[in-house]
């Protein structure tokens, strides 16, 4: 009968420490790097000089990442240029004089106009395209390129001579200086070769935009850097969004991912109704936008718990669409820096791969005495998707500092406690080696 006493008994302490070890080694991947509530990402757009010349030296001053959505085929040494891809030009001027314009030749023609060797005809290519995509206004699209195509005739354009940026001196960012700003941290990412209208290019031109510039920037400046893409004039045309999601692992002005509210610049829902598990907020602080208002966004993202800024700027000190001026710049990034205990600043690929690694992440752990092991894996199978993320082990009361171990990684951190629980936050690579967390015992 003895015996049985002894079973019971072992019994009773497996139970107790079972319970005892309930919360110790649990982890979870936290919703943001490093623990912090919310995320910014600062943007650039069109890649004008004062981007370079004025708001990086800020932004550099605060040790504040960035992403710039460049238009390669306007940075001089560029390999590919704006072209029109298709049949002669000249077929297709001479059919304009007998054929008007109808939804069979419109994507042809308007894909040719910027390209037919003439200067200012580019802007025929602009205007149909608004037209098209903003009002699907297709027959007022139809004849002004009926009007563009009818002056070349007449031969009222000049000609247009061999592309050659040299006269341009200082006024385009070379890629030698992208190459530096890149190996310092800064993201690069596709804003097109020519900026045009994509709504209104036929498929070839599409993919021509979209896979010469990604090509151009792989040449340049790497792998890292074709990351994401940014549609001109934010279209949401479709054939644009879907040819570009083939082509890169993701858009500025569209985001597909089912657990991100995606609000675009032009829309006005509060981020504060959205149910899902992260929004991405997108504003765009132009000359007229309040420094209140600018303000607020950050602080909402602060507050809330869901939301990734990303803040869209154009002109800067002059230059480019609607700037905004070297002096707002350092009192907006001085204010974005003040709430970095709160924020996560990131560039813009860092920001989605974190939310899909996580998304796709799955974490275990087990202790064994004195270690607590964390495996940590993701399914997703693009190259692209290496980030560390954050994950928050709970740890027995008696830990003060814990090692974290990661194949030849080693770093020591603090434990943090909250309503009684103590934990750890450190960073973890997926699919890499397990996780080996042990206490580190001080000697006095
Ligand atoms: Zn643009």
């Amino acid at each position: 009968m003895k015996s049985l006493n002894v079973v019971t008994l072992t019994a009773a302490i497996v139970v107790f420490s079972c319970f005892a070890a309930g919360q110790v080694g649990k982890t979870e991947i936290t919703k943001w790097q490093d623990g912090k509530n919310g995320a910014v990402s600062l943007t650039y757009d069109d890649g004008s000089i004062n981007q370079f010349r004025v708001a990086v030296p800020i932004m550099d001053n605060f040790g504040l990442p960035a992403t710039f959505f460049i238009i390669t085929g306007e940075i001089p040494g560029s390999r590919y240029h704006g072209t029109f891809v298709g049949r002669p030009t000249k077929a297709i001027i001479a059919e304009t004089s007998n054929t008007p314009t109808n939804k069979d030749n419109f994507f042809e023609r308007a894909s040719a106009i910027g390209f037919l060797g003439y200067k200012g005809t580019i802007e025929y290519h602009t205007r149909a395209g608004e037209l098209y995509d903003e009002g699907k206004n297709a027959e007022q699209a139809y004849r002004v390129l009926d009007e563009g195509y009818e002056k070349v005739r007449k031969g009222a354009f000049p000609p247009d001579v061999a592309h050659d940026n040299s006269s341009e001196n200082g006024k385009h960012i070379t890629w030698d200086e992208l190459r530096a700003l890149a190996n310092r941290g800064y993201e690069f990412a596709s804003h097109t070769v020519t900026h045009p209208r994509m709504a209104v290019l036929d498929d070839a031109n599409l993919v021509y935009e979209l896979e010469m510039s990604r090509q151009e920037i792989l040449d340049q400046l790497g792998f890292k850097h074709t990351f994401s893409v940014e549609c001109p004039y934010g279209t949401e045309n479709d054939r644009a969004v879907q040819g570009a999601l083939l082509r890169y692992q993701l858009t500025r002005n569209y985001m597909p991912d089912s657990d991100v509210d995606d609000l675009d610049r032009s829309n006005d829902m509060d981020p504060a109704t959205s149910r899902k598990e992260y929004v991405r907020w997108q504003r765009g602080p132009l000359t007229e936008t309040p420094m209140e208002l600018m303000k607020s966004w950050v602080d909402k993202t602060a507050g809330q718990g869901n939301i990734w800024l990303v803040l869209v700027f154009h002109g800067v000190d002059g230059i480019g669409w609607k700037p905004k001026t070297g002096a707002d710049l350092k009192n907006y990034f001085s204010y974005i820096k003040s709430r970095e205990q709160s924020l996560w600043v990131a560039t813009f690929q860092d920001v989605a791969k974190y939310l899909r690694e996580r998304q796709h992440g799955t974490v275990t752990s087990y202790r064994d005495g004195e270690i607590i092991s964390v495996v940590l894996r993701s399914d997703l199978t693009n190259l692209s998707y290496d980030l560390p993320l954050t994950l928050k082990t709970h740890v027995p009361d008696e830990w003060k500092i814990v090692e974290i171990q990661q194949g030849e990684k080693r770093k020591q951190v603090d434990v943090l406690q909250s309503n009684g629980a103590k934990y750890v936050l450190y960073q973890a690579a997926p699919n890499a080696e397990v996780v080996k967390l042990s206490r580190v015992t001080q000697t006095q």
